[in-house]
Parts: structure tokens; C-alpha cells; sequence
């Protein structure tokens, strides 16, 4: 019998985050406005930061949290191998050089360890990345960062919502950047946000996601109050969020937290059943305190499986279940190769990590019976039983 695809990650939109997107749309209003305004003081309320700038994407946060700390071409950005590609770019486009240190294996997070060994001269910044939801340990790098007079942006990209240490990421710190794309724990369509607790960082962003205009209403200025009038301090950007999308993220927001639960739960019952497959290596979890937002589940498929990654992944596809895959190493792609001399060997946790992991499926609105379906497939994919 042939069952409907199951995707690895579906946005959950409520019927009135869809009605406030019609309303938006019939409001006359349609980009950044009324709507990216209330969005921001709500995002700046849950992350319990000062300023929050929503954004077109992540990627676009990440640009400008470097060009905020006016990195200088040639400047070096610490960061890991194991991440999605954009971290490194935007390291790239903003002039830097991304200095890569390996991950630790169980976590998948940047190796905190070996941070002090790659820093130079040239160091500007630590980005380190908490992957899959996990937070980084955060207190040695900023410890890091101040013995050696650095600024520390997080790509907290996956994750909204996760909590060190009894603190909610975006609350204490220099930079959080998070993204609302449709496969992150909440969506806007496209999107992003930078949390910082720094006036001349917000100020500074505030210009350049909108042509480096100095006005913060700029956006206004065809409107009944708004002055058409305004001065251009720097060649900015187009970054700014839409209140089409905001409006998503009105309603996306104050569901986050039950969003994080189920998947919370889904989790659950994936670890407690695959920890007796030796098939599988399981993530693990730090000793600090923190709150997970799981963002992704990705088990490691061992040598006692007996078919290869990439198989088990067609062979979940051929069942109709979506298998996700996260991450290639970044510094093998060609571009890092050939600018930056990056080759293979260079982090072998990241690369034996990234030729094991999958990611299954968890999403909010995942039914029981749904998980049901992907842990029997997989039991008959991998030759075995439950
Ligand atoms: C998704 C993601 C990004 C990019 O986010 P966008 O909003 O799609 O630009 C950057 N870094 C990491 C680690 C991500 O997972």
C-alpha cells in the first residue's frame, strides 16, 4: 500500500496566522510597516533583548552582524566546518577570512577546545554556531573573547527558543542572528532577526537593512506623517523584512514554545527506541544546563548497518519518508578549497560526521502514528526488528 509522503520538516501554519496574512494583503500595507514593527516588540519581549531587527533572511543578519563590527578585509572569523554554508559565505562577503576549528563528535557543536589554538593577530571574531537547536558552550568562548579583546556573533539559526544555562539565547551576549525560513522551528516564509543589547550595533543595522537611510522610519516616508526628506549615511542593503511575512510570524511566535515540546516529545521516543540499534550512534547531550529547542534529530548510521547512508536515505525516499541530510562539510566545497586551501583531512570529525548523519523527520504537527510509520520503515530498511 502506498502511504502519502512524509517530509522531513513542514511548517505549522494556524488558520490565523493565514487569516492575518489576507488581512495584511487587503490592509494596503504589504512590506515593512505596522505589522514587522509588532513582530519586532514581540520577538524583543520573548528573547528578552533590548533591540531586535527583523530581516529578509538569516543570511542577511549574519552580513550585517559583521559589517556592525566593521570587519576589515583580511580579518579572521572563527567558526566550524559543520554548519550551513551561509555562515561561511557571509564570513566571505563581508571581507573576512573564516578560520574553521573541528566539532566535538557527540554534540556536533563547535569544539570549545580547541578555540585558543586558532586564534592570531588577526582574530576579530568567534561565530560559533549551535547546531541542530544545542547551545554552544557559550561562558569559555565569551571568556575567550574578552581575554583576547573579540566580539562573539552567534548563528543561532536553529535556534530560537533554546536556552543556556537558564538563559534564553539573545538575552545576554554580543549578536544572535535566527531565521524564520520553513524548515526552522517557527517561519515567516523567508526571514530573520539579530538580537543585540549594543544601541550602535541596532542603530547600525537599523540603516543598513534599509539603503544606509538614517531615518528608522524611513520606510514610512510616502505616508500621511512621513517626511520625504532623508540623508544616506552608507551604500546600505535591502534587507528588510516584509509585513506579509511578519504577519506569519505574529502568530508563529507565541506557538514556538508548544512547538518545541512536541518536537520535544518526537525526540523522545526516537531515542528511547533506537538506543538498543546498534545501527545507530544517538546524539548526546552536554553536561551544562540547557533547554534544547531540536531543531533537528540526526542520529549517526553506523558500519553495523547494512546498507550505506546514502541507501538508507533512498530507501526511506522509495517508502515515501523524507529523510533530511545536514550537513556536507563546509570547507570541502570548492569554492573553500580552491580561496582558502581547505582540503580533505583537514577536520575529521566534521567529515566522518557528515558521511554518517541524517536527519529524520520531526515537525510540530507530526502524528504519532507518523513517527510509528518512519521507525517500522526503518527497522525493515535496515534488516531488523523494532
Ligand atoms: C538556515 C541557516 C542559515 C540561513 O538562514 P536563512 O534565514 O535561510 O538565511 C544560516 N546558518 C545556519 C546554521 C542555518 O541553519
Amino acid at each position: 500500500m502506498s502511504q502519502d509522503f512524509l517530509p522531513f520538516a513542514k511548517p505549522a501554519l494556524s488558520q490565523a496566522a493565514i487569516d492575518e496574512v489576507v488581512a495584511c494583503l487587503k490592509s494596503g500595507w504589504i512590506t515593512t510597516g505596522p505589522r514587522v514593527q509588532r513582530f519586532e516588540e514581540m520577538l524583543q519581549e520573548y528573547l528578552q533583548a533590548p533591540y531586535v531587527l527583523a530581516l529578509s533572511t538569516a543570511t542577511a543578519g549574519l552580513h550585517l552582524a559583521m559589517l556592525a563590527l566593521d570587519l576589515q578585509p583580511g580579518d579572521e572569523v572563527i567558526t566550524t566546518p559543520y554548519t550551513f554554508v551561509a555562515t561561511l559565505n557571509t564570513i566571505v562577503q563581508a571581507g573576512g577570512k573564516p578560520v574553521l576549528v573541528d566539532i566535538e563528535p557527540h554534540t556536533r557543536n563547535l569544539d570549545v577546545a580547541k578555540i585558543q589554538a586558532a586564534i592570531t593577530p588577526r582574530t576579530r571574531v568567534i561565530m560559533p554556531v549551535h547546531f541542530a537547536g544545542l547551545p554552544v558552550d557559550l561562558d569559555p568562548i565569551y571568556e575567550l573573547a574578552k581575554q583576547h579583546n573579540l566580539r562573539v556573533i552567534e548563528d543561532a539559526a536553529q535556534a530560537i527558543g533554546t536556552h543556556y544555562k537558564g538563559k534564553i539565547l539573545g538575552s545576554f551576549g554580543d549578536i544572535q542572528v535566527f531565521s524564520f525560513h520553513p524548515n526552522k522551528n517557527m517561519t515567516t516564509g523567508e526571514g530573520g532577526c539579530i538580537a543585540t543589547r549594543d544601541p550602535a550595533i541596532a542603530d547600525f543595522i537599523t540603516r543598513m537593512r534599509f539603503h544606509g537611510i538614517d531615518r528608522k522610519d524611513a520606510w514610512n516616508r510616502f505616508s500621511k506623517n512621513g517626511s520625504q526628506y532623508y540623508d544616506v549615511m552608507a551604500p546600505g542593503f535591502k534587507y528588510n523584512m516584509m509585513d506579509i511575512q511578519a504577519a506569519l510570524g505574529i502568530h508563529q511566535l507565541p506557538e514556538l514554545d508548544s512547538f518545541i515540546e512536541r518536537r520535544t516529545q518526537l525526540v523522545q521516543r526516537y531515542q528511547a527506541t533506537l538506543k538498543d540499534w546498534p545501527e545507530w550512534e544517538l546524539p548526546t547531550l552536554p553536561a551544562y544546563a540547557h533547554k534544547h529547542s531540536w531543531h533537528l534529530y540526526n542520529p549517526l548510521l553506523t558500519d553495523k548497518a547494512p546498507l550505506s547512508r546514502d541507501e538508507f536515505i533512498a530507501a526511506m525516499k522509495e517508502a515515501n519518508i523524507g529523510i533530511g541530510y545536514h550537513y556536507q562539510a563546509a570547507h570541502l566545497f570548492h569554492f573553500y578549497q580552491q580561496e582558502f586551501g581547505y582540503k580533505t583531512g583537514d577536520f575529521p570529525i566534521a567529515e566522518k560526521v557528515a558521511q554518517q548523519i541524517v536527519s529524520l523527520p520531526l515537525f510540530p504537527s507530526m502524528t504519532d502514528s507518523e513517527q510509528e510509520r518512519v521507525i517500522t520503515t526503518m527497522a525493515k530498511v535496515l534488516n531488523r526488528s523494532i
